[in-house]
């Protein structure tokens, strides 16, 4: 079966009620959680959150091997590395499909990809459980995507949720309490399963009723990924997205400093998703007046800066080219004189000019002039150290 994107609304949490369904067409809780008798006259149903990664593909995996019926949600929360490649045509992304809808061809389960992105932008700036090393808001972020699996589970009357954590593997979310606190959380206690380490976790509700056997469920600990690729090969899973391929801005410490950067000079900024793109394409400076630099590094990069500065999605951004030569587009926001000069040097420096050339620099403002009209330097090539004002 391949694996399709049907898009379904995700409703707001039903409550755990007992008696009749209160919604037309959703069995309630009380409905799913019957007897034993009952469970073992029908096929058990999970929601399972699927990245493409190893671990979810082996989570889903087990649980076929149990007769669980599957479906996948892969969630996209607008700081996937491979989504933004995508969106700035870097090549690296050029025919990879996405890796959920992937992964769910693979298992032949149906994956729905959910768009978290507008309201994960809120825990990204102010996560209730902090930050790991980095600016990933892991524990908030495992607890929304949860949650919403949650709120899919009971909308079409399944009977738990599986992901492919496992204890200790990652320092933030993944140790018991912080496990804990993300079921607790999500409302889910009890209707979450972990299978790839559920014998080194309480007893579930789903094993207690015999939805699943305990039994056939893994017990992995740590950072050690040995059991999971021996587990890989005896299921027979090959295709999988390499762990450390990761694909979450939020880890990256490169952009974690751009990130913290623009919190330190705009405290009060409403962060969105163009800005967000603006801190993942090229060279980032922050000069001694202010002015914050990005000198696109290709094509794809170039026109990504001059279509957000034109829309006037960076506020008070102007753009800087060498003009007759080849080179970058350049934003540049904020900052006085020597800043904007200083700006043009490096526009400068990374075009095709020779150094100790004399370039004519263009600088403008697209959202109320054409190019021609804008400021016109005069700017000699020049080897810069520019490790000062790097972010
Ligand atoms: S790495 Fe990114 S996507 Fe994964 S849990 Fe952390 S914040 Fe969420």
């Amino acid at each position: 079966m391949r694996a399709t994107a049907v898009k379904y609304p995700v409703h707001p949490v039903y409550p755990f009620i007992h008696g009749a369904p209160r919604v037309p067409g959703v069995r309630s809780i009380a409905q799913t959680h019957m007897t034993t008798e009952h469970n073992e006259s029908r096929k058990a149903k999970a929601i399972a959150l699927v990245s493409g990664g190893l671990d979810s593909t082996l989570a889903v995996r087990l649980m076929q091997e149990q007769g669980v019926e599957v479906e996948g949600l892969h969630f996209y929360t607008g700081f996937c590395i491979t989504e933004q490649q995508r969106r700035s045509g870097n090549p690296k992304a050029e025919g990879k499909p996405n890796d959920g809808l992937r992964a769910g061809s693979e298992l032949g389960i149906p994956v729905e990809i959910v768009d978290i992105s507008k309201e994960y932008l809120e825990i990204v700036t102010n996560p209730k459980h902090g930050y790991g090393a980095n600016v990933n808001p892991c524990i908030d972020c495992r607890s929304m995507m949860i949650r919403k699996a949650g709120e899919v589970m009971r909308e079409r009357g399944a009977d738990f949720v599986i992901t492919g954590e496992v204890l200790g593997q990652r320092p933030m979310s993944q140790n018991r309490r912080a496990m804990d606190v993300i079921e607790g959380e999500a409302e889910l206690e009890g209707r979450l399963v972990r299978p790839l380490s559920a014998k080194n976790l309480p007893t579930t509700v789903v094993e207690r009723d015999n939805l699943i056997d305990r039994e056939q469920l893994k017990g992995f600990n740590g950072r050690t990924r040995k059991p999971q690729m021996a587990l890989a090969r005896e299921l027979g899973v090959e295709d999988y997205m390499q762990p450390a391929g990761g694909c979450c801005f939020l880890t990256d410490e490169n952009f974690a400093r751009k990130f913290r950067d623009l919190f330190a000079h705009k405290p009060d900024i409403q962060l969105d998703h163009d800005q967000i793109m603006m801190l993942t394409v090229g060279r980032h400076f922050r000069l001694p007046g202010g002015m914050k630099v990005v000198v696109g590094r290709d094509a794809g990069e170039n026109s990504m800066i001059q279509s957000l500065v034109t829309r006037g999605v960076i506020a008070g951004g102007n753009l800087i080219v060498v003009e007759d030569h080849k080179g970058p587009m350049t934003v540049v926001t904020d900052g006085d004189a020597a800043d904007r000069a200083l700006a043009a040097a490096i526009t400068a420096r990374y075009s095709d000019a020779r150094e100790g050339t004399v370039v004519p620099v263009r600088i403008w403002d697209p959202t109320c002039q054409e190019q021609p009209q804008g400021e016109l330097l005069n700017i000699t090539v020049a080897a810069l150290d520019l490790d000062p004002v790097r972010i």
